[in-house]
């Protein structure tokens, strides 16, 4: 079958859960046997979310290829269980700096580069280029921002054209809000009616309408919004908030989304989606037979979406052990040497998050010396891991000011340090180890216990590393490295041999763990820390 496109614009509001809807419908469409990639369009000028702050757009989600993306990849990932790769993350600096690009080689022929047909060209390649490279049956392309946005319209200009371009296989869903009125108790279409206009007055019909509502819609409501939207009154569908961003799939199974798509492709809906899998996770996501207080440690706290794939990767690695995990998110400049204890008495395992700079560091130090110290079940992630090995060599080593070359350029003892060959890299972006590279880990290590695998696959994102010229002296002194890059011979994972459970890794593997298969490094340390009660 020739491929279908899917597109997923928002109206009203931002934070409508786009990206959950895009993923929900794939899954449905994933589990009737279809083959399907989702991609997002982000209209800021960033040539991608590698450079913005996390208070800016959330965590960077960084793919097996090595690309720094949107965090609605990792949904799409955490959904569909298949990779996406730099093509499902499109910016407009990205679009901007290819056609530039073009026109500086030449490739316009003189002519005079304009958003129409240049631009809209160039997005339309970057839509089509999934379909056409990978033949996917369906590719679902979600428009970042909202309806109306100055930003968004050449985006939305490319749907008009491919719509027409693509006939019957293409279609567009708008996600809107129908707000509901405490005080006069009552539900309201008019911010709908109004942000549908806005889409046809760029020439844009939308097939289908999704509305995210805090109650239950009434078929009058449907009807009535069916009306003045020119869509048939089965495409108007609920989107109620739920208590999982996980059950989505099943409440738009109820309102028949996929059915109604399929019927509008003109394709057969013959058997129902085999979610079995997915059933049974929520299963035992919903009814977990223990607890477990778990804190993680990063400076970004009061912004829970700068730890998404963290989080979620406990949804995942709860549901694996039957465990309901309650994550803390603590501010590592609120914890010093003489707080720590009462800021971490109460949890059964100690997360140090990933991150960059200095801010923070000595309450993640203090952590991390805190997990030891007392046998909590400790999992260091990137920065985190790095916290680890300072703090060993600081406080077991008695390397005074041992330090990051990060933190400190000059220290007696750079335990985390640059390899020789980024040394004389000043671009930042050039230095950064991006993407999948490939881990041997040693047999009889809690590692091995964790992924039963002696070579495993993770992603990475960071620019230091453990410098091995101190190697032997953590080994000596019983911190090991338990897992390697085979063909640098860096150091990617270490722990501690008289611990019950302490693993630093320099790898970040919350991006890779998916509903259908868990991390198994988030569920061994969740099993420890239930183990810890
Ligand atoms: N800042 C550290 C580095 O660049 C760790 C990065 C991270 O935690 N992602 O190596």
């Amino acid at each position: 079958m020739s491929t279908k496109y899917i597109f997923v614009t928002g109206g009203v509001t931002s934070s409508l859960g786009k990206g959950i809807l895009s993923a929900s419908l794939a899954k449905l469409l994933q589990a009737r046997g279809f083959s399907v990639t989702i991609q997002k369009l982000d209209p800021y000028i960033n040539v991608d979310p590698g450079t913005l702050n996390p208070y800016e757009h959330g965590e960077c989600y960084v793919t097996e290829d090595g690309a720094e993306t949107d965090l609605d990849l990792g949904h799409y990932e955490r959904f569909l269980n298949i990779p996406t790769s730099q093509a499902n993350n499109v910016t407009t600096g990205r679009i901007y700096q290819s056609v530039i690009n073009k026109e500086r080689r030449g490739d316009y022929l003189g002519k005079t580069v304009q958003i129409i047909p240049h631009i809209t060209d160039e997005i339309k390649r970057n839509i089509k280029y999934l379909g056409n490279k990978y033949k996917f049956d369906f590719v679902i392309t979600e428009i970042g921002g909202t309806v109306g946005d100055i930003e968004s319209l050449p985006y939305i200009e490319s749907v008009r054209q491919l719509k027409w371009e693509l006939g019957q296989s293409a279609q567009v869903i708008h996600l809107t809000l129908v707000p509901y009125l405490n005080a006069s108790g009552e539900l309201k279409t008019k911010p709908t009616q109004h942000s549908v206009k806005s889409l046809l007055e760029i020439g844009v019909q939308p097939d289908i309408l999704v509305l995210r509502t805090e109650h239950h819609l009434s078929d009058d409501l449907k009807k009535k919004v069916a009306l003045f939207c020119n869509v048939k009154e089965n495409a108007v569908v609920q989107s109620i908030d739920v208590s999982t961003i996980y059950e989505v799939p099943l409440k738009m199974k109820e309102e028949k989304l996929d059915e109604t798509v399929l019927h509008k492709f003109g394709m057969p809906v013959e058997k129902e989606p085999e979610l079995k899998a997915w059933n049974n996770f929520l299963l035992r996501h919903k009814n977990p037979k223990t607890e477990v207080d778990i804190a993680l440690i990063g400076k970004y706290v009061e912004l829970h979406d700068a730890y998404k794939s963290i989080a979620e990767s406990f949804i995942h690695a709860g549901a694996v052990n039957e465990c309901k995990v309650n994550l803390h998110f603590i501010h590592s400049e609120e914890i010093s040497r003489r707080n720590v204890h009462d800021e971490l008495k109460n949890y059964k395992g100690i997360v140090v998050a990933p991150g960059f700079g200095h801010r923070g560091i000595r309450g993640k130090i203090e952590a991390t010396r805190y997990a030891r110290e007392n046998n909590i079940p400790f999992l260091g992630i990137c920065l985190g891991m790095q916290m680890a090995v300072i703090e060993f060599a600081r406080n077991v080593l008695g390397f005074s000011g041992a330090d990051s070359t990060e933190m400190n350029e000059v220290t007696k003892y750079p335990v985390i340090d640059l390899m020789e060959e980024q040394k004389g890299i000043t671009n930042m972006g050039g230095t950064m180890r991006l993407g999948l590279f490939a881990c041997e880990i040693s047999t009889e290590s809690k590692m091995h216990e964790a992924y039963k695998k002696e070579l495993i696959h993770e992603r990475h994102r960071h620019r230091y590393e453990f410098n091995n010229k101190f190697l032997n002296n953590f080994e000596k002194a019983g911190m090991t490295a338990t897992g390697f890059n085979p063909d640098s011979g860096l150091v990617e994972a270490v722990e501690l041999k008289n611990h019950p459970w302490f693993i630093g890794v320099q790898f970040h593997p919350e991006y890779s763990s998916t509903v259908l298969n868990p991390s198994p490094l988030f569920s061994a340390f969740v099993k420890a820390c239930i183990e810890n009660c």
